[in-house]
């Protein structure tokens, strides 16, 4: 009989433990089901939906390529693999560990009808094996990346399968036009295109241009106008490459290429945290932040969405949400100062950015979002605090961002370098500051003194 490999967010054919496992027992049913109920309000964002349809089409035709398909099902997870079963005697699921809370609640779904056996490979170490002396897991990122170290080098990436044997019956599959995942009217995603290749194909290309320059990630990693950081994270998300993949790439190249391996240490850090605590996207890592007083109403909404539009006149932040509308994508100084001016200076909730990027980000992804807006607010289980306020045009000058917001602050293009960060004369069409940082700061500390006691 042949067996089921459910794809989630590991959409590649090579380091994939499924794949092999199922191939080696004999003919192999590939499918991905798009099942937008599971996650309820965590349905994938606009973004994320992008570059699915991409990225399955590009599987779709790998694996066409080995003699196999990918058969397309919507609806409840375990309703459609039950239904396969039904049409073609399928009783073995092979999957990729995956640690989100909804994909746990339908593996459980899944146990109940097949012999699920679930495998390793998206992350450096199984999450859940790097624990302290008392067997306990970490909250803290230093003391995590060291004992991780005991797991280090991740496995040897295994080969992709040779062929895949094809079933005597293939179960129905819909097409992946009529899922309409990508947007029509209008059509945004111009930048997203123009900027990614979605697919392994596309994540082994983005890895390759990495490689070369991994030496140089550590002096050019913070300066946002500079390709200095690897562009993987989608890639990564989807699973397209394996963390291991990227891991051998890097390391291979010797030399001082530690800073890197240790931000991939970050993502398996951020998946750690969700799987003690699941619920981390919308819950304060510490309680007292319950009691923090927010702003809310029109005025509020009026400033999210002039931080939503990159009309904040603030360039560094406005450049930063720009490049996130047009390319899905921010460079990590940028995701910090747009996200802590939103905390601090606005005074809005994180969760309302984190929703935000979640909907515009193609690397939106549940455990690195959620610890990195927490990280941000201070309000997470993690080391950082909310008294850290990150100063926009300080950080924008120290990060040589000139040329960042050149790019996507066109109205500012012609100002020079001393200028640009914090213009004194605005062109008509660029706003003025909405809060002066002095003000933002003194109101964000006073609301933080506020709940300090509880
Ligand atoms: P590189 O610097 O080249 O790093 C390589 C890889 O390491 C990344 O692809 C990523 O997988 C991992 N990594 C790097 N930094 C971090 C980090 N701080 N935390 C966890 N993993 C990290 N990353 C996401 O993948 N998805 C998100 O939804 C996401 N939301 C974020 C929200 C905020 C507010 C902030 C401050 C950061 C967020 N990040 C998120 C982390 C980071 O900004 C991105 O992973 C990084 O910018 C991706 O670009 P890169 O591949 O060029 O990174």
């Amino acid at each position: 009989t042949p067996s089921i490999v459910w794809l989630r967010r590991d959409l590649r054919l090579a380091d994939q433990a499924a794949f092999l496992a199922a191939a080696r027992k004999g003919p192999v049913i590939p499918v991905y089901v798009l099942d937008d109920e599971i996650a309820q309000h965590r349905r994938m964002g606009a973004a994320s939906r992008w570059w699915l349809h991409h990225s399955l089409a590009s599987l779709a035709a790998d694996l066409q390529a080995l003699g196999s398909r990918l058969i397309l099902r919507r609806g409840r997870c375990h309703e459609e693999l039950a239904a396969i079963r039904r049409e073609t005697g399928a009783r073995t699921v092979h999957a990729l560990h995956h640690y989100e809370p909804w994909w746990r609640n339908a593996e459980r779904a899944v146990e109940q009808q097949f012999d699920l056996q679930l495998h390793h490979g998206n992350y450096l170490a199984p999450p859940g094996t790097v624990t302290t002396g008392s067997g306990g897991l970490y909250k803290i990122y230093t003391p995590f990346w060291r004992a991780l170290q005991q797991h280090l080098p991740p496995p040897t990436p295994l080969a992709p399968p040779a062929r895949l044997e094809a079933p005597a019956y293939w179960p129905a599959s819909e097409r992946l036009e009529d899922w309409k995942l990508r947007p029509t009217r209008p059509d945004w995603s111009g930048g997203l295109s123009d900027t990614w290749s979605p697919g392994e194909e596309g994540g082994r290309a983005r890895l390759a241009q990495f490689v070369v320059r991994a030496q140089r990630y550590e002096q050019r990693r913070n300066l946002p106008a500079l390709p200095g950081t690897a562009m993987l994270s989608p890639h990564l998300h989807f699973g397209e490459v394996s963390p291991a993949q990227v891991w051998h790439a890097v390391a291979d190249q010797g030399g001082s290429v530690d800073t890197f391996l240790g931000e991939l240490g970050w993502r398996d850090y951020a998946q750690n945290i969700i799987l003690q605590f699941p619920a981390y996207g919308g819950r304060n890592g510490k309680a007292q932040f319950d009691a923090l007083a927010w702003r809310t109403g029109p005025e509020a909404e009026a400033d999210l969405i002039a931080w939503q539009r990159g009309q904040t006149g603030y360039p560094i932040v406005d450049a930063g949400m720009r490049e996130l509308w047009h390319t899905g994508w921010m460079h990590n100084r940028v995701r910090m100062i747009v996200a802590s001016f939103l905390i601090k200076h606005l005074l809005i909730d994180w969760r309302r950015g984190e929703q935000w990027f979640w909907d515009t980000l193609v690397d939106a992804d549940y455990a690195q979002n959620s610890v990195n807006w927490q990280w941000s607010a201070g309000s997470g289980v993690d080391a950082n605090m909310f008294v850290r306020i990150m100063a926009p045009l300080t950080q924008s000058a120290k990060f040589e961002a000139a040329d960042y917001i050149r790019r996507w602050v066109p109205e500012l293009a012609g100002l020079s370098d001393a200028e640009i960060h914090d213009p004194v004369r605005r062109p008509p069409r660029y706003p003025r500051p909405i809060i002066a940082h002095a003000e933002g700061r003194a109101r964000a500390l006073a609301a933080f003194a506020a709940i300090k006691g509880e």
